[in-house]
């Protein structure tokens, strides 16, 4: 049977290996029989815009962590998925676990032991979920609506066995599509599902987003909106540049970039999913009704050079100084760190500072995996010959994306000189059609974001867009 998502992929080198998409195609996906008409696409609405006047759509609504966080935000956030039943509408909400919450659990875990069980994890970090699903059910009831909440497995997200990171096979859309036809709210409890072995797995960190667009890709939703605490997508974290703009309409390749670079606004499989099955997505505020941002196809947006900056601190960098020169040293580095599932981003190899027939080899690698790759990295290198190596896990990877870089060129360039112009030096580069990310000292994150907002133009409203 096709998977819903694409199977894992080998760890990779985004450098070199960019994504795959394979043929599979959604499995079970569930036909909706819809009691009125259907109302238009939103991808053809103005963000916002009143919808489906006389007709019923079904909406995914999620709400994240900060959305969820005490009781008067949850409260806050029935009352919205109340209002949208009573505009005549079919909803799903998924939530997260209030804010902080899987931290919380997760920390208590470490503080038992320093690698605990992952299977124990997943059945630890997925209660977060749960009893935000049960408090949002009840607050809907006492505010005289009807709801039942649904965890992973009663919704039958199946998944691999994956712990931690698991990807999600199929999804029976039947339970939901009979909950909110019986005039109930379904809420999901994002971030979990069952594997083949009836073991709790969850998605990975910010899973509920994929949850929230898988559901809506199984049920044919209208529109999955994704509620959290900014009221968008911005050119850059809002968080840390003043500047940022909210961007009105992006593509599903821009927003799938800026997310795997490090715009945690959303998470990127959601983003593949949302891509791969056509799905709306309206990221947007739960605390305001000002309309959002909604990601789609390329058609009909122009593209713009540069549409956004992101920055990623999770990073590691690893130097190898002075490693014989010859054939097969990095494949045998490389593939050891693949069996152990450790994701390699930047690489670079150049010439030996120590002189001739050695080499240096730069790589980055996740600073979560970093402790237990030390061991291997080493032997390895021993096993090799002849090299030290320096760790520094102080480095942040800034990146401009855009999808007028296919026609344009001079973008890197600019950035090399923009980050220059402030003393910025870069210790790594790599780009890819649409993008481009430099490696530099994380003490510059701040400034380094905010000359490179500014130098593209982000600071002002876009013309002709
Ligand atoms: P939630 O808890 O609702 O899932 P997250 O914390 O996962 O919310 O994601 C929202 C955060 O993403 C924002 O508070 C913001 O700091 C961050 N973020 C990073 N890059 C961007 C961006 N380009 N646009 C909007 N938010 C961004
Ligand atoms: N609660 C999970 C996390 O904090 C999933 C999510 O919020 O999307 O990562
Ligand atoms: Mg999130």
């Amino acid at each position: 049977m096709p998977n819903f998502e694409e199977p894992r992929r080998a760890p990779r080198s985004r450098g070199f290996a960019r994504r795959w998409w394979g043929a599979a195609g959604i499995a079970r996906r569930i036909p909706r029989k819809r009691p009125v008409t259907r109302g238009p696409s939103l991808t053809r609405r103005a963000p916002g815009a009143r919808r489906w006047p006389n007709s019923v759509a079904l909406i995914v609504q999620k709400y994240g962590g900060t959305s969820v966080a005490n009781l008067d935000k949850i409260r806050n956030v029935c009352e919205r998925a109340i209002r949208t039943q009573r505009e005549g509408h079919q909803v799903v909400i998924i939530v997260s676990a209030m804010a902080g919450e899987t931290n919380r659990l997760l920390e208590m875990a470490h503080k038992i032991c320093a690698t605990p069980d992952m299977r124990e994890m997943d059945a630890l970090a997925s209660t977060g979920e749960q009893v935000s699903a049960a408090l949002t059910a009840i607050t809907i009831q006492a505010l005289g609506g009807e709801a039942r909440s649904l965890l992973g497995h009663q919704v039958r997200i199946h998944t691999d066995g994956a712990f931690t990171k698991a990807r999600i096979h199929t999804i029976e859309g039947s339970k939901l599509l009979s909950t909110v036809q019986a005039g109930r709210i379904a809420v999901v409890a994002g971030f979990q599902g069952v594997d083949a072995e009836g073991n709790i797995t969850t998605l990975g960190r910010g899973g509920s987003d994929t949850t929230a667009v898988a559901i809506a890709a199984a049920i044919k939703a209208d529109v999955c909106e994704i509620y959290t605490d900014v009221d968008g997508v911005y050119t850059t974290d809002p968080n840390i540049c003043a500047k940022a703009r909210k961007i009105d309409r992006i593509s599903y390749e821009e927003m799938l970039e800026l997310a795997s670079l490090g715009a945690k606004v959303l998470q990127i499989r959601s983003v593949e999913l949302a891509m791969k099955y056509g799905v709306p997505v309206h990221v947007r505020s739960s605390f305001s009704d000002r309309p959002g941002t909604m990601v789609v196809g390329e058609q009909g947006l122009e593209a713009v050079v540069v549409a956004g900056i992101a920055y990623e601190k999770g990073e590691a960098k690893v130097q190898i100084i002075n490693a014989p020169d010859r054939p097969g040293i990095v494949a045998t580095l490389f593939s050891r760190l693949a069996e152990q599932n450790v994701s390699v981003d930047m690489i670079i190899q150049s010439p030996s500072r120590g002189g001739k027939g050695s080499t240096d080899v730069t790589f980055t690698i996740p600073k979560a995996d970093l402790a237990r790759c030390k061991a291997l990295i080493e032997d390895t290198l021993r096993e090799i010959g002849g090299a030290s190596i320096e760790y520094d896990p102080e480095i942040v990877k800034v990146s401009v994306v855009g999808l007028g870089m296919r026609s344009h060129a001079g973008v890197a360039s600019k950035m090399f000189r923009l980050l220059a112009d402030e003393g910025i030096n870069i210790e790594a580069i790599s780009t890819s059609e649409i993008k481009v990310s430099c490696l530099i000292a994380s003490k510059y994150t701040e400034l380094a974001v905010r000359v490179l907002h500014e130098g593209f133009g982000l600071d002002k409203a876009p013309t002709g867009k």
